[in-house]
């Protein structure tokens, strides 16, 4: 098992297994409903930082239309909006070292 499914694996049994943004269920743990929110090359530091890679539906498991890891990436203003609607806001890379600490 690499370092990122081990990781990833943490984090599914850590947490609620629904998408972090829009909340839709996420049923099994495929690598594509894992999100870095920095990315790895833009900020390497945080590639294997938990606080930092959150659960997101993926086209790959959402019943309709595209996952939010897909609109992120590909359509950012419909992620948007649909972030907006459920009030999901992107974190700092303080706040997100900040969440890192208090989970140690
Ligand atoms: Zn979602």
């Amino acid at each position: 098992m690499n370092k990122y499914k081990k990781l990833y694996m943490e984090i599914w049994n850590e947490r609620p297994h629904v998408c972090a943004v829009c909340g839709e269920p996420i049923p099994s743990p495929v690598v594509h409903n894992f999100s870095h929110i920095y990315t790895k090359g833009a900020h390497p530091a945080l590639k294997m930082v938990k606080a930092n890679i959150q659960l997101w539906c993926s086209s790959v498991t959402r019943k309709e239309g595209r996952g939010c890891h897909e609109l992120w990436s590909v359509q950012p203003h419909k992620f948007w909006i649909r972030a907006k609607q459920h009030g999901w806001e992107k974190p700092s890379v303080s706040e997100i070292l900040e969440l890192e600490t208090e989970e140690v």
